[in-house]
C-alpha cells in the first residue's frame, strides 16, 4: 500500500546523510512533570511555583542538565489516545481522527490512515523507523495475526490492539501492542505479526528491545541511514497497587514513607481511596528512570549520542489524589494537563529551563524542524514548528503565548452500545498566567467555569469568578476563541463559545 504524502514537498532526499541525526523518543504514560526530582533544585525550581514529587530520578536528573527543559509544555487532550495521533500527525484530534480513547465500543476514533505521519514524513528522508510499546492510537479490529476474524483477546469491550505492516506509517521496525495495563506480563506483536510474552517488567523488556535495535546485531536497521526509535513505555500508568505493578527494588525506596511525605501538594487529599498508589507510581517513575538511564548509556557506548536528538515526555500527568478525583487524567489541573519535555541534541540545543508554550501538536513539525526537515513539514500539520526557539539558530518562527485545551466524552450509542462521534464537553485555554476551563451540560448550556492565577496559584486551589473578573475572563475568552479558530475546532466552527458568551450576557 503506497500512503498517499499529500503535502509532503518533493525533496530527493532518499540518501541518508551525514549530518541528518538520528532521533530517539521517549514517552511513559501518565508521568507528570512533578515526579522529576530535579524540580527542586535552585536552578529548576526558580521557574516552577510548585515542588517536586520525593522521586529518587537521578538519571532523568543528569539529563535535564543536558537539554533543554520545558516548564510549560501540555497535553492539549491529556488522555493517551488522542495524544497519541497529534503527537504522530502534528494534527488536531478532529482531523486526524483520535477524538477519544480508542477500544472497540468507539470504532470511529482511529487514526486516519491517510493521515500522514512524523514516521511517514522521515521515512521519505531517509529514515529508518522502529516503535517498540504502546500505540494505543488506532481503534481494536478483528485482525489477530493468530487468530484472523478474532480480536486479539476476548475482553469485551477490547481494548487492546494489533497493527498490521500497512497502518504501521513508515514504522518498519516494530514491537508493539495497543494498550494492555498488566506491566510484569506484557505482550507485543514484532515486525512479522508474531506474538512476544517475556513475563518481566515491560520498562526493562522494551529497553533491551530498544539496546537491541540501536546495537543492530541482527539487522534491525539499515546502518547507513539515520534512525528515528519510538519507545513508549506504559509505566507509570495504572495498575499501581501492589507489587505485581512495579519493581521491588524501586518501591522500597518509598515503602517506609508516610503520606505527609509522599504527598507534598497541599491539593491532594490522601483520604481518597487511592492515597497508597502513590507509592507503587513512584516506585515505577524510579523504573523508568534506571531504564532511560541505561538506555542512554548505550547511546554514548555506541557513540550515538553526539549525533542523536533525545527526546523524554509524556502522554498527559497524573493527579494522584490532587483536586479530590480519582480520574489521573483528562482535566486541565496542571498535574493532568501538563507533561515533561526535554531535549538534548548536543552541539545544538544548550541546557537551560524554557518556558515556551509546546503543545501536543507542535511536537511532530518541532521534531523534524530540529532534524532539519522544516522543508518537509506537511501542509496536513496544524501545530508549530518550535525548534528555531531551541536551536537558537534565528530562524523565524511562531512562538505561542497560549494553548488549547480539549476534553470530549463519547457520542451518542446505538443499541448495541457502539459510540457514535463525540460530545466537545470542554473547550480551555492556558496563558503565560492563568488557566481556563470552560464545560458545557449535552443540552449545550453552561455547566461550568474554572479560571485559575498558575502564578499566585501553582496548586489550583483558588477558583476566580468570571463574574466578579469580567475583564480577565474576557481576555481568556478572546484567547480561547483565537485557539478554537486556529484548530478549526468545532466549538469555533458551531459558534458554540460565541454562543454561550452571548447567553452569559
Ligand atoms: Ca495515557
Amino acid at each position: 500500500m503506497i500512503l498517499p504524502l499529500s503535502g509532503i514537498a518533493a525533496v530527493a532526499c532518499s540518501q541518508a546523510d551525514d549530518s541528518m541525526p538520528n532521533i530517539i523518543y521517549v514517552f511513559p504514560d501518565q508521568f507528570r512533570i512533578s515526579s522529576l526530582a530535579y524540580w527542586d533544585e535552585p536552578e529548576y525550581s526558580q521557574h516552577v511555583g510548585w515542588k517536586a514529587d520525593p522521586v529518587h530520578t537521578p538519571n532523568l536528573d543528569r539529563f535535564a542538565d543536558e537539554s533543554v527543559v520545558l516548564s510549560d509544555a501540555v497535553s492539549t487532550c491529556p488522555l493517551s489516545s488522542p495524544h497519541r495521533g497529534m503527537f504522530l500527525t502534528g494534527m488536531y484530534p478532529e482531523r486526524n481522527g483520535v477524538v477519544l480513547n480508542c477500544m472497540a465500543l468507539r470504532p470511529e476514533s482511529t487514526l486516519n490512515p491517510e493521515a500522514v505521519c512524523i514516521s511517514d514524513v522521515l521515512k521519505s528522508a531517509g529514515y529508518e523507523c522502529g516503535y517498540i510499546g504502546k500505540l494505543h492510537a488506532e481503534t481494536p479490529m478483528k485482525n489477530d495475526p493468530a487468530n484472523p476474524g478474532h480480536y486479539v483477546s476476548d475482553r469485551d469491550p477490547e481494548w487492546d490492539a494489533y497493527t498490521p505492516a500497512e497502518r504501521r506509517h513508515g514504522f518498519d521496525w516494530w514491537y508493539s501492542y495497543g494498550t494492555f495495563d498488566v506491566h510484569k506480563d506484557p505482550h507485543y506483536w514484532d515486525t512479522d505479526g508474531v506474538r512476544h510474552d517475556p513475563e518481566e517488567y515491560s520498562v526493562k523488556h522494551e529497553t533491551d528491545k530498544a539496546i537491541e535495535f540501536l546495537r543492530n546485531r541482527n539487522g534491525e536497521r539499515d546502518a547507513s541511514k539515520p534512525f528515528f526509535l519510538v519507545l513508549a513505555y506504559n509505566p507509570p500508568h495504572s495498575p499501581y497497587e501492589c507489587l505485581d505493578d512495579c519493581m521491588e527494588e524501586d518501591y522500597a525506596l518509598y515503602e517506609n514513607m508516610g503520606y505527609d511525605e509522599l504527598y507534598v501538594r497541599p491539593n491532594a487529599d490522601t483520604t481518597l481511596s487511592k492515597a497508597p498508589s502513590a507509592r507503587y507510581y513512584f516506585a515505577n517513575v524510579t523504573g523508568v528512570d534506571r531504564e532511560f538511564g541505561r538506555l542512554l548509556a548505550e547511546v554514548k557506548k555506541l557513540g550515538l549520542d553526539k549525533n542523536t536528538i533525545v527526546v523524554f515526555t509524556s502522554d498527559h500527568g497524573e493527579t494522584m489524589c490532587s483536586q479530590g478525583t480519582l480520574d489521573p487524567k483528562n482535566s486541565i489541573y496542571s498535574e493532568s494537563y501538563s507533561v515533561p519535555f526535554m531535549i538534548r541534541y548536543p552541539g545544538k540545543i544548550r541546557h537551560r529551563v524554557d518556558n515556551t508554550m509546546l503543545s501536543s501538536t507542535d511536537i511532530m513539525p518541532t521534531l523534524l524542524g530540529l532534524a532539519g526537515l522544516e522543508d518537509m513539514i506537511p501542509e496536513s500539520v496544524e501545530g508549530h514548528d518550535l525548534s528555531p526557539v531551541f536551536l537558537e539558530n534565528g530562524r523565524e518562527c511562531h512562538v505561542p503565548t497560549s494553548t488549547l485545551y480539549i476534553r470530549n466524552l463519547d457520542g451518542e450509542k446505538d443499541k448495541d452500545g457502539i459510540v457514535h462521534g463525540f460530545f466537545p464537553v470542554a473547550r480551555g485555554v492556558q496563558t503565560d498566567r492563568y488557566a481556563m476551563e470552560i464545560a458545557i451540560r449535552r443540552d449545550g448550556s453552561l455547566d461550568r467555569i474554572m479560571i485559575f492565577d498558575n502564578r499566585e496559584d501553582p496548586y489550583q486551589m483558588h477558583n476566580i469568578s468570571w463574574k466578579d473578573n469580567p475583564d480577565l475572563f474576557a481576555s481568556l475568552c478572546d484567547a480561547l476563541q483565537d485557539k478554537l479558530e486556529e484548530a478549526d475546532d468545532i466549538w469555533y466552527r458551531e459558534g458554540i463559545l460565541t454562543g454561550l458568551l452571548a447567553s452569559m450576557k
